[in-house]
């Protein structure tokens, strides 16, 4: 359903040199389940989330959606997958933060031209929990909260993918926790799911883990496939 091939992203830095944020990467992806992108800062994680979900374009190579190259993307092809296909969720969430809770929610609606009504089943169980704040403005919520309204918000469409940069970065663990609850029950509900995290320990929560470092992906293997890896233990 979605690939990479040889897929490479060069930037400026602020004195004109080039950064190979990614570097040959081409892999393909599962149609179902959960994929764990782990990485340490800098490894070119965002930039694969953002060169993925067609918010930014490859230098080199191209990504296979539905058997269609991007290469023969008309703009209009590009505003679909972004609008219809893709949910992304970045890494300070993008909320509008003087809008309140309840606004966020329809302002993201009109956005993507559909009836809050019409996502109902996927949205409600998390959007129920931070309902009783509806009338909070986005800014004044703790992470936790704001975490829920923007996966409530990513979701509104209906999207196939759901892409999360970090999303538990800076939440506190109970939130943590709670976030893969609903995360796994999205993926139960059929969507496919490409999250980035620094943590190794939130890894057993995916089928597979994407090992990330100077913009290349070094494995793709399952959580267990990754501890069996470690010939030595970790404590004596
Ligand atoms: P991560 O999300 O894993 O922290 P990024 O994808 O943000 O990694 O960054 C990968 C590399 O690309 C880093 O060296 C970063 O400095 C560089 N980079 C990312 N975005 C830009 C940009 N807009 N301009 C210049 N360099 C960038
Ligand atoms: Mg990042």
């Amino acid at each position: 359903m979605l690939e990479l091939k040889n897929v490479t992203k060069i930037y400026k830095n602020k004195v004109g040199t080039d950064v190979l944020a990614l570097d040959d990467i081409s892999l393909k992806f599962p149609d179902k389940g959960m994929v764990f992108l782990l990485g340490k800062s800098g490894s070119g994680k965002s930039t694969l989330l953002n060169v993925i979900g067609g918010l930014d374009v490859p230098s080199k190579g191209e990504i296979i959606v539905k058997g269609r190259s991007s290469k023969d993307f008309t703009n209009s092809d590009f505003d679909s997958y972004r609008n219809t296909y893709v949910g992304f969720i970045f890494q300070d969430f993008h909320l509008l933060e003087d809008l309140t809770v309840e606004e966020n929610l329809k302002f993201f609606a009109a956005l993507f031209g559909v009836e809050v009504e019409d996502s109902y089943d996927l949205v409600a169980p998390i959007y129920r929990q931070i309902e009783p704040f509806k009338n909070r403005r986005a800014g004044k919520l703790s992470g936790g909260m704001k975490q829920k309204l923007a996966l409530s918000c990513a979701l509104i469409h209906r999207p196939s993918v759901l892409f999360l940069d970090e999303p538990t970065t800076g939440v506190d663990a109970v939130s943590r926790t709670e976030f893969w609850d609903m995360l796994a029950d999205l993926k139960a509900k059929g969507i496919t799911i490409l999250v980035s995290t620094p943590y190794m320990d939130e890894a057993s929560r995916c089928d597979r883990i994407a090992l990330c470092n100077d913009g290349r992906i070094l494995s793709i293997d399952t959580p267990t496939e990754i501890v069996q890896g470690f010939d030595a233990p970790l404590y004596a």
